[in-house]
């Protein structure tokens, strides 16, 4: 989109007026403490100021030219710093060719605010999209991978995706002409674009967006289906509203369990058909490892541990209808074999545990009492469910799941933008560790703000209300009139048609963004009355008088232009455009002379935050303008905060004219009560917010840690020593467990013998028991060393590639498998433990460490299982497809093992009024019974009552050739639908 070269009416001070203009910027900066930071921030402007002679001379060429320079300097190392003055002054110069649009004095300053990784604060219609441009461009120089030395793209975070979109092609020209590329984001995008958005200098994007693909990403069975490049800067327009309002809204994606919940009732049915033994006791190990089984399985009560006879396994594969348990992709049932023989032996009802209500709850072994929000982990709780006939727990299996401040701390510097962060400065530094830098406005700010009408009665407030507009629209005059919800809106709007007065309705969400904005765009046209609930249209510019480029669009799409034809498009464009301009001045005159936009505020918000986000939609770059809010003592806010005492000075006052209106009140002093009590719950909020916060930190440390190792395995980095490690610290885990105290008569070595062999039959002969059998030490030693045999015996048969392959790809498919089920743990945890009696514990703390526990038993068992697959998996070293590719085989069997219906959920909402569904992506479906289980999901997900989720249905539409919904870019049949 390129736009005319035009002046517009707002256009910056000349060249020459830099210096006189200096001292108001400093006078104009709020306190004393950025005094010294505006300081060097004036010296810089001066020195960007100092380039435009020599720029102005150049060609559009010789710009480039120097940009490319500039950009070879940061390449060297040379502090970004260092070439922001010159930088500056080229984005400026280039601006000013491309798009009419000199950057301001104070939008340089808003870029050195953003490069330093602050929030400039920056009022509606500043400009703070084009203020972005000069942060994007520098650090667009420098944003690369140390390691490869490729750029890694700076990130432009919007509210919606219409702005995503609009501000990426608004820019584009700026961008276009300095060889920055730039990328943009959409919901439901395929993959390929939104691999190739990524891959640009600068990506615009909604901040669900950003957040699922970090997840999605992190849930990747192959590096080339990751779409990020890494977290280095990040712009956050409207900051507030994402990193504030949105900061307890977590992302998630969640699956169906789709067969899991049946499988466990399937096992729960094996488990009774299989039948327990014991091998002889004190049996010498030599005959032992020849001694065949007549049972399927043996247990331990004291460590309540199982393990499998080959005739338990044989009995399981022949129920299963398999023909190998052992081999990669089964790698699952072995786990379901194992939780449900311990279910059905080894936990017993009302001493382990209890059902109550339809739910098992564990017993505490030592205090008989009931734990609330525990589970067992590794799927043991769920077979005791399936044991019980209780429903199995595993609905909308969380997938991953991320909040938007976690989110955003990932990046190695983050900066913000927006209207209205001060009064939240505290929280933007606790938090996020960023400070706010106020920058002033381009031209002094005029719009008169009213003290706030207090009526007794909502009935007295409403009826004033719609005099109000009444009579301004009569007069002439736009009206923007805020309320606090939908609802609101279409009583006021009931109203206002009863009295004749055309309006229009806005309610913010999100799929209305791009008409919100047509319509925002025109709500600065004489009379107009807009009814918009918070944030409506947000982003977009109200110009008194009506947008021209907007009315020439619409001009055009009446008369059947085709805008795809670029050169016809522009040139009608400009014919129209005079002519469509001179009457936009007029109507402007018209409405600054009926006194410019007026902001009615119908009720004042939790968060003043908000209210001066309305105001500020008036009086912007110097316009005429005025606010006023009319609220009533019956108002949420009003009554449970400072009800009593507005209420008697109301009912001491408070009368009713001639006609029988209500007569209001309206005093500065009130009006202070009030930002009192919005200030009294903005601090409730941050607190609440806070302590949402510090319990995700303890999931976010964990995530990080999980999320690495993911890492390191997806980049085939080889594990294959830390695995020999992991599989010895298992076995002296394990000895350990059956050899405790220094003497051996009470070590329990059968014991010992039959747990090991879960891992590898044990090729000990008596005289090396006895020998070793005295020290624990040798005995560990011993094992590790024969298991370390075997384990490179595995090695050498499979050769190193494989072996590496293998190795990988079983332990990524465990963390996965696992850290799915340590999710849903955590969510258990979370809710239940504040419904514990602690005394004088801070659940909090109780959280952490429990939390802890839960952690270290996740990596534990993360490589037991590992321990028991490794030597035992079978491995097709001809592959499925017929030969050549036997690594690619497994893998793709064990992604499709998980397939099954994915859905996404998280916040885009306005403030206050719950979170509403954020992205939806698609699903593929392997069998019919996933289908049916799709329709009862959906149908549950309609219940739930905070975040709404959206689950799109494609089993339908994604042919077996078509690409795979998971963003793999591979065909359906062979990722997920295989
Ligand atoms: P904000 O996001 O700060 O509310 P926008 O980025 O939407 O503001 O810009 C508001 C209006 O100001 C836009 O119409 C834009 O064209 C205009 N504008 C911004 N910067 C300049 C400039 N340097 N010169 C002229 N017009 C500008
Ligand atoms: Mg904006």
């Amino acid at each position: 989109m390129r736009r005319s070269r035009r002046v517009p009416p707002s256009a910056g001070a000349p060249p020459g007026a830099i210096l006189g203009e200096m001292p108001s910027l400093l006078d104009r900066a709020l306190n004393a403490g950025e005094a010294k930071k505006f300081k060097t921030y004036q010296r810089r402007v001066a020195l960007i100021g100092a380039f435009e002679a020599e720029l102005e001379h150049d060609s559009d060429a010789e710009l480039r030219e120097r940009m490319d320079a500039l950009r070879e300097r940061a390449r060297d190392d040379e502090p970004l710093d260092a070439l922001l003055p010159e930088c500056f002054a080229i984005v400026r110069e280039t601006g000013k060719r491309t798009m009419a649009m000199r950057h301001f004095d104070v939008q340089m300053i808003g870029g050195m605010a953003l490069h330093d990784g602050q929030i400039a604060e920056m009022k509606t219609g500043e400009g703070k999209t084009l203020t972005a441009t000069l942060a994007v461009v520098l650090n667009s120089l420098a944003v690369r991978d140390e390691e490869s030395g490729e750029r890694k793209g700076v990130h432009l975070v919007t509210v919606n995706d219409y702005l995503a979109r609009r501000d990426a092609e608004w820019m584009s020209p700026i961008y276009d002409a300095l060889g920055v590329t730039v990328g943009v984001l959409q919901n439901m995008q395929p993959y390929e674009q939104k691999q190739h958005a990524y891959a640009c200098d600068v990506v615009y994007g909604t901040n669900s967006e950003f957040g699922f693909d970090y997840l999605r990403d992190n849930m990747a069975k192959d590096l080339s289906e990751k779409v990020q490049r890494g977290h280095s800067f990040a712009i956050v327009d409207e900051v507030d509203n994402i990193l504030i309002d949105e900061a307890r809204t977590p992302l998630i994606i969640s699956g169906a369990p789709e067969q899991a919940a049946d499988l466990y009732v399937k096992f729960a049915r094996l488990a009774p058909q299989m039948v327990l033994g014991k091998t002889p006791e004190g049996m010498d190990p030599r005959t032992k490892k020849q001694f065949m089984a007549d049972f399927d399985f043996e247990v331990d009560e004291k460590h309540k541990t199982v393990s499998i006879t080959e005739q338990g396994v044989a009995k399981a594969e022949r129920f299963l209808g398999i023909d190998h348990l052992y081999r990669a992709e089964n790698g699952h049932l072995v786990n379901h074999l194992i939780q449900s023989l311990r279910a059905e032996s080894l936990y017993k009802r009302d001493v382990d545990y209890a059902v109550i209500d339809g739910e098992a709850k564990i017993i505490d072994e030592f205090t008989g009492r009931i734990l609330d929000g525990r589970r067992w982990s590794e799927g043991l709780h769920q077979a005791v469910e399936a044991k019980e006939g209780v429903r199995i727990q595993e609905e909308n299996q969380t997938l991953a799941t991320i909040t938007y401040q976690n989110y955003f701390r990932l990046y190695d510097k983050l900066a913000g933008m927006t209207g209205t962060a001060l009064t939240e400065a505290t929280e933007f530094m606790k938090i996020y560790e960023l400070p706010v830098v106020q920058v002033p406005t381009n031209m002094a700010m005029i719009r008169a703000d009213r003290n706030d009408q207090i009526y007794k009665t909502k009935e007295g407030k409403w009826s004033a209300v719609v005099t109000e507009i009444g009579a301004r629209h009569e007069n002439g005059q736009p009206v923007l009139v805020g309320t606090i919800s939908v609802e609101v809106s279409e009583l006021l709007s009931e109203r206002l048609t009863k009295r004749g007065i055309a309006h229009t309705v806005l309610n913010a969400k999100p799929e209305h963004a791009a008409r919100e904005a047509e319509i925002v765009a025109e709500a600065g046209q004489p009379g107009a009355v807009t009814i918009a609930t918070n944030m409506a249209g947000r982003g977009v510019d109200i110009k008194l008088g009506g947008n021209p480029d907007h009315l020439v669009r619409l001009e055009l799409a009446r008369q059947g232009v085709d805008s795809s034809d670029a050169e016809n498009y522009e040139r009608r464009m400009s014919e129209l455009f005079p002519d469509v301009e001179r009457t936009v001045q007029e109507s402007r005159e018209h409405v600054m002379a009926a006194g410019g936009l007026f902001i009615c505020g119908t009720e004042r918000h939790e968060s003043r935050r908000i209210d001066n986000q309305l105001r500020g939609r008036s009086g912007r770059q110097g316009d005429m303008g005025e606010s006023r809010f009319f609220l009533s003592a019956e108002d949420d806010l009003v009554r449970l905060f400072a009800g009593d005492r507005i209420y008697k000075i109301l009912d001491r006052l408070g009368g009713v004219d001639d006609e029988g209106n209500e007569e209001p009140i309206e005093a500065g002093m009130l009006s202070k009560q009030i930002e009192k009590a919005q200030k009294k719950v903005e601090e409730q909020n941050f607190l609440i917010r806070k302590r949402v916060l510090e319990y995700d930190d303890v999931m976010n440390e964990q995530r990080r840690v999980i999320y690495a190792y993911r890492d390191d395995v997806l980049e085939g980095q080889s594990i294959g020593e830390e695995a020999r490690r992991e599989v010895i610290s298992v076995i002296e885990r394990t000895i350990d467990q059956y050899t405790p105290g220094d003497f051996v008569e009470d070590w329990d070595l059968d014991g010992l013998f039959t747990a090991l062999a879960q891992f590898f039959p044990l090729d000990l002969g008596p005289e090396e028991l006895k020998r070793d059998s005295a020290d624990r030490a040798s005995l560990t030693d011993r094992i590790g060393e024969l298991a370390m045999e075997r384990y490179n015996a595995r090695e050498q048969a499979l050769g190193e590639e494989l072996m590496g392959a293998l190795e990988r790809f079983l332990l990524l498919q465990i963390i996965d498998e696992r850290w799915r089920e340590h999710l849903f743990d955590m969510d258990y945890l979370r809710e239940g433990i504040h419904l514990r009696g602690f005394a004088q514990i801070d659940p909090l703390v109780a959280y952490k460490n429990e939390a802890f526990t839960l952690f270290g038993d996740l990596m534990n068992s993360i490589w037991t299982d590992y321990a028991r697959m490794i030597f035992n998996v079978q491995v097709n070293v001809e592959g499925e497809n017929g030969g050549g590719a036997p690594v690619p085989a497994f893998a793709a069997a064990g992604s499709s093992t998980r397939a099954g219906r994915v859905s996404y959920s998280g916040g885009t909402s306005a403030v206050g009024a719950g979170a509403i569904a954020a992205a939806a992506a698609a699903g593929g479906m392997a069998d019919a019974q996933g289908a049916a289980g799709y329709a009862e999901g959906a149908a549950q997900e309609e219940a739930m009552p905070v975040v709404e989720q959206r689950v799109v249905d494609d089993e339908h539409q994604v042919g077996r050739n078509d690409p795979c919904w998971c963003g793999s870019g591979k065909k359906f049949k062979k990722c997920h639908g295989a």
